[in-house]
């Protein structure tokens, strides 16, 4: 897969993407990232990349200019997105839909944010990573690069880790124990020292459920509700499906 960056903080995205899972990837040629200073295409002896809002107001404009000029030059990989609060929501789905597509890259605002024609006639789309307001994309870019990038075929070191985690099938992940299997008094519920694998990953299953209708009865109605399959299922665990408190007879340390 490969992605490019455009930022006026290459150093910072750079950094990041040399690290971790993704610097792992970068390296072992899994993923290709590379990052575009937007300031290459500025001119002027400071380089200078915005301006003051035409109407007034505070702050300052990414311009069009050096925008257009980074990205004409470079011819990057499509789609581009401009990051920025407006944009779709970038979530789960579309995070395979990124890594499906095996190629795609991201123009990082700053400031106030861009001139509205870089997103009217430069970039594919815009994208946010939620109803908030960073200082700058960057952050935002490496959140999707991490979220994408972590699907990619080769890049996780256990392939069948991205089948059953928060959000694939519209759930939220079971909970996860290692050792010791009681730590300050509290324990593992038994079922996960049991060996049954069936058993284990019908709990498991079971306590998705209903940590998902404890914590986000929204994805559950948006799945449609629970099918009388997985009531019974909640029901054959102890989980209460009313209270949706999500705590089995396994789990004696809560109420
Ligand atoms: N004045 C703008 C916010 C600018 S924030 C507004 O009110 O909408 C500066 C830059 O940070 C944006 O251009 C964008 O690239 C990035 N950014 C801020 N919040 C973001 C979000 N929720 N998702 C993605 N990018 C964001």
């Amino acid at each position: 897969m490969r992605a490019e960056i455009f930022t006026i903080f290459p150093e910072l995205v750079t950094s990041w993407c040399n690290a971790s899972l993704l610097g792992k990837a970068v390296r072992s040629g899994e993923l290709d990232i590379v990052v575009h200073d937007l300031r290459a295409g500025a001119k002027g002896p400071h380089r200078s990349v915005d301006d003051s809002p035409f109407g007034g107001g505070a702050g300052m404009v990414l311009a069009p200019e050096p925008l257009f000029a980074a990205v004409e030059s470079k011819g990057p990989v499509r789609p581009l997105f401009l990051l920025g609060p407006g944009g779709r929501r970038f979530d789960q789905a579309m995070a395979r839909e990124l890594a499906e597509g095996g190629s795609f890259s991201l123009l990082c605002g700053r400031y106030e944010g861009v001139d509205q024609r870089v997103a009217d006639h430069l970039v594919d789309g815009e994208l946010s990573i939620g109803d908030y307001v960073l200082a700058g994309g960057e952050a935002a870019a490496l959140v999707v690069l991490e979220a994408v990038g972590r699907l990619v075929p080769g890049v996780m070191g256990n392939e069948a880790s991205g089948d059953e985690e928060s959000f694939v099938e519209g759930l939220l992940e079971y909970p996860q124990y290692t050792r010791p299997a009681e730590f300050r008094g509290w324990p593992v519920p038994e079922v996960l020292l049991s060996g049954h694998h069936e058993r284990v990953s019908r709990w498991r299953r079971a306590a998705a459920i209903a940590r998902t209708l404890e914590r986000r009865p929204d994805l559950v109605a948006r799945r449609g509700g629970l099918s009388p399959q997985e009531r019974a299922l909640l029901a054959e665990f102890g989980f209460d499906e009313v209270s949706c408190a999500a705590y089995g007879p396994d789990r004696p340390d809560r109420p």
